[in-house]
């Protein structure tokens, strides 16, 4: 039975809402396959790809040469593990300022500053354990 395409962007978007660590297209389409064996990567790849462009998720490109998704679109930053590659939230007070401070810096800049992408990367603490264990 093949699936309407909104109702296989719903399954996608239910399913990434269930997962904190940030998956991968290949993550969401492994687990979304077990309920909907007709489904190809492609598709969910392409229907993570709209939902992140409506603004409905979040693409995260931390570096590693491949797109995470995030359900949570709140305002939040990332961890990202050097050792693992694990995706992690990161909650922080006084970093949205850094557009004020970015602009306050730079008083020849006469642009208008709307955003930015900033990810902290470091060893998370599972891989912590095991180099001191
Ligand atoms: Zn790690
Ligand atoms: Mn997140």
């Amino acid at each position: 039975m093949a699936l309407k395409y909104s109702r296989q962007r719903q399954v996608i978007k239910d399913f990434l809402m269930t997962r904190k660590d940030h998956p991968t297209a290949d993550v969401v389409y492994m687990n979304v396959r077990h309920e909907y064996p007709n489904i190809s990567l492609g598709t969910v790849y392409r229907n993570l790809s709209l939902l992140a462009d409506l603004g409905e998720i979040k693409r995260l490109r931390v570096g590693d040469g491949v797109d995470h998704f995030d359900a949570d679109t709140s305002d939040h930053y990332h961890f990202v593990c050097t050792e693992c590659g694990s995706v992690i939230d990161l909650m922080s007070d006084g970093l949205e300022r850094i557009t004020e401070t970015v602009e306050a810096a730079n008083t020849g800049f006469d642009g208008e500053i709307i955003g930015h992408v900033t990810y902290f990367y470091g060893v998370c603490g599972d891989c912590r354990k095991k180099t001191l264990s």
